[in-house]
């Protein structure tokens, strides 16, 4: 596993210091020595976060707990979220910081639409900076926060239920210098919808995506959302005939290369998994293995354990000799 760098780590330094029985000073500059990326301001983009090194694929960059966290509020046909409702738990929480965090919170990004001019602060800092946290709740991650979007983002995102912390892990090998990317939206859908989603965080996107050739990536991105839909619905009722599942595998492998081209990496993991398990359905418990593992290596950067991990780690169980009669795709 690579190695994991926490930023967040003023309570690691005092609590070292206090168990090693000396000033914190030396492990401060081992700190700072080893850390990977820095915030730094971002042409046209407030600031960013950049990589200080090299940062090899599968490193976990950030891993960073919510500084604040509310109910989701209700969702209302064609208006959105009802912002309003969540102010009050906000404001709660907002008092409940210390005066360095309610800082912290004050200094991220705030877009206003025009008509907001009264809205709180709050809110709408709250709204340009927040992620989903679960189903149920939405929070604000500071750090993360400084992390610019990408339609082909770098790195990826994870929420790990379990740990109720985020991650933030290389997906490419990101070079020194280069800045860190994720994504803020559902990517699976054309360069227009994407920008008016983008619109609520107030930037237009000029990511290699949103700037190259009109119409081809959007194409690629809808045939990746199509068949990504029809792949994961047909695996789980596969066909009696050999050569239609045969061609399910063809398409899998299809799959993973538009994902690959189109450089998106949280979607990686679903591809894998739909070429193991129609390799298993074809009887091809090799091929399996080897794209169960690699899916496995991706959901492993992102956490160690998770339900998804472990799903596949039953998979691999299930293609050993002694259990393949089972006959079960899972
Ligand atoms: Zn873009």
């Amino acid at each position: 596993m690579s190695m994991v760098i926490i930023l967040v780590c003023r309570d690691s330094v005092d609590e070292d210091a206090v168990l090693g029985g000396r000033m914190a000073d030396e492990d401060q500059g081992q700190e700072l020595d080893t850390k990977i990326y820095e915030v730094r301001p971002s042409a046209g983009k407030g600031f960013g976060v950049f990589a200080t090194k090299l940062i090899t694929r599968g490193t976990q960059i950030i891993v960073e707990e919510p500084l604040v966290s509310v109910a989701m509020p209700e969702m209302v046909a064609g208006k959105g979220f009802k912002m309003m409702d969540m102010l009050s738990d906000l404001e709660r929480e907002f008092q409940a910081l210390s005066p360095e965090q309610q800082a912290d919170f004050l200094q991220l990004h705030d877009f206003r639409f025009a008509s907001e001019d009264k809205q709180s602060h709050l809110l709408t800092i709250f709204r340009s900076n927040a992620f989903n946290t679960g189903d149920k709740h939405v929070g604000l991650f500071p750090t993360i926060a400084r992390i610019n979007h990408s339609c082909r983002p770098n790195s990826g995102n994870w929420w790990s239920e379990k740990q109720g912390h985020r991650v933030i892990y290389a997906a490419l090998d990101i070079q020194e210098g280069e800045e860190v990317t994720v994504s803020y939206i559902p990517l699976l859908k054309k360069s227009s919808e994407r920008q008016q989603r983008l619109g609520q965080y107030g930037f237009t996107c000029d990511c290699p995506a949103c700037q190259s050739e009109p119409g081809e990536s959007d194409k690629r991105r809808v045939k990746i959302s199509r068949l990504l839909e029809t792949l994961e619905q047909r695996v789980y009722h596969p066909s009696m005939k050999a050569d239609t599942n045969e061609k399910s595998i063809d398409k899998a492998l299809s799959l993973i290369e538009m994902i690959e081209e189109e450089g998106l990496a949280d979607y990686l993991h679903r591809a894998f998994k739909l070429a193991a398990l129609f390799n298993k359905i074809g009887g091809h418990f090799e091929d399996a293995e080897m794209w169960a593992r690699k899916a496995l290596e991706i959901l492993q950067w992102a956490e160690q354990g998770s339900i998804e991990a472990r799903e596949i780690l039953d998979f691999m169980e299930s293609l050993a000799p002694g259990n393949l009669k089972e006959n079960s795709i899972l």
